[in-house]
């Protein structure tokens, strides 16, 4: 039974909205650990062993940032350590994250340029190369893109976009949220050129919420020196100072580093290219089943599929919530809601994260039945669908 739950519900929730995901119970035991002095010398140790592998996840050999915050604090981390007021970031609007993520930048007195795209695709990488290409002076002070639009399940091509920074010679930084995609989705920080790469605890790194990343490379850091932002709480330069030696400069989410520190392990273990392979293969899986009903993915372009998330159409006239609600009252089951304008329009399925093949079966056959139950035209067989297709059975 749930720890907060007004009836009892036999059986294993299923929490199928694209983040919070389900924690391990491996996760779960190392942070029911007793809380320790975080200026001991344990803490230094542990502090160190984390630092020290943590960087794997995100491809870099840098340094990774780690904050106790959700990913928005490390949105603001990220935009206040480079930044000086009235800077023009260059932004794309792939959907609601992009959307709030543009909505604090100009909180924080930034100049965004919004570029738009439909909400059905990644971000537009030629309108971004044109708008480089535009930028003679050189005003555009960094690039910003969602990595995994959460909203919409389409995954931009950031090696794309590095590309067409260099290919338009600009000096701008490259800033890229992964907050759904970390550990779901292949990323490579250092490989693509990227300079500070956002991140959150809560989705595919299988930790609850509460922690949030920036990882940066050294122009990121450079560019620290001379931006005017004001920043305190969020300011790189005393983090990495204490980090140097295991420590903190003010109290960590110590508990929550307990289960980042399993949470590592458990990934490396797997093994990062066979945790993306995994996470592919179950999409793949959602998308043939969600085909089998007859229904629509909400992501138009298939180089633009998100492995971490689909979300998928209903019908006009349909209730998404409406089906979302009856789901979770007959099988407890929760899945995401439509955000912005695809509000009741979508539902989203998680399919990221500690998630294997029959959790995914059990997943697409609650939506199955609660097609059925709520009256949404369908065809049957989107269960059997996957089914073939996960035994290797498919033609
Ligand atoms: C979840 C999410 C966020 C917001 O993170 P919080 O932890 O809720 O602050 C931002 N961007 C993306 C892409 C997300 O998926």
């Amino acid at each position: 039974m749930a720890y907060y739950e007004t009836t009892r519900a036999p059986g294993r929730h299923f929490l199928q909205i694209p983040g919070p995901t389900n924690v391990p119970d491996r996760v779960l035991r190392a942070m029911d650990n007793p809380t320790m002095d975080h200026r001991g010398p344990d803490f230094g140790r542990l502090g160190a062993q984390i630092l020290g592998k943590l960087g794997q996840v995100f491809g870099t050999e840098g340094h990774v940032i780690i904050y106790p915050a959700s990913g928005t604090g490390a949105w603001e981390a990220a935009l206040a350590n480079t930044h000086s007021p009235g800077d023009t970031v260059l932004m794309c609007r792939t959907g609601w994250f992009a959307t709030l993520w543009q909505e604090m930048a100009e909180r924080l007195q930034l100049k965004p340029v919004f570029i738009e795209t439909d909400w059905r695709r990644g971000a537009d990488v030629a309108a971004i190369a044109e708008a480089l290409a535009k930028d003679t002076g050189h005003a555009i002070r960094s690039v910003c893109v969602v990595h995994n639009e959460t909203s919409t399940g389409c995954t931009s091509r950031i090696d794309e976009v590095r590309a067409a920074m260099d290919a338009a010679k600009h000096p701008a930084l490259l800033l890229v949220d992964t907050i759904s995609s970390l550990a779901s989705i292949d990323y490579r920080h250092d490989a693509w050129g990227v300079d500070v790469t956002i991140a959150g605890s809560q989705k595919g790194l299988m930790l609850p919420p509460g922690l949030s990343f920036n990882a940066v490379s050294a122009k990121a850091l450079a560019a620290a020196e001379t931006a005017k932002l004001p920043r305190s709480y969020w300011d790189w330069r005393p983090m990495l100072a204490a980090n140097a030696t295991g420590y903190f400069p003010y109290t960590p989410g110590t508990n929550l580093l307990y289960g980042l520190d399993a949470a590592i392990t458990m990934l490396l273990e797997e093994g990062l290219a066979n945790v993306f392979a995994r996470h592919d293969r179950h999409a793949e899986a959602t998308r043939r089943a969600v085909r089998a009903w007859g229904l629509e993915v909400q992501c138009a372009d298939p180089r633009h599929y998100s492995s971490a998330l689909t979300a998928v159409r209903l019908p006009d006239g349909h209730s998404a919530d409406g089906l979302r609600a009856v789901i979770l009252a007959k099988y407890n089951m929760s899945l995401g809601n439509g955000l912005g304008v695809l509000k009741d329009r979508v539902f989203r399925i998680g399919h990221l994260g500690d998630f294997n093949d029959l959790q995914l079966v059990g997943t697409l056959g609650g939506i199955e039945m609660g097609l059925g139950n709520a009256g949404v035209p369908h065809k049957k067989g989107g269960v059997q669908a996957a089914l073939d297709f996960l035994a290797g059975n498919a033609g």
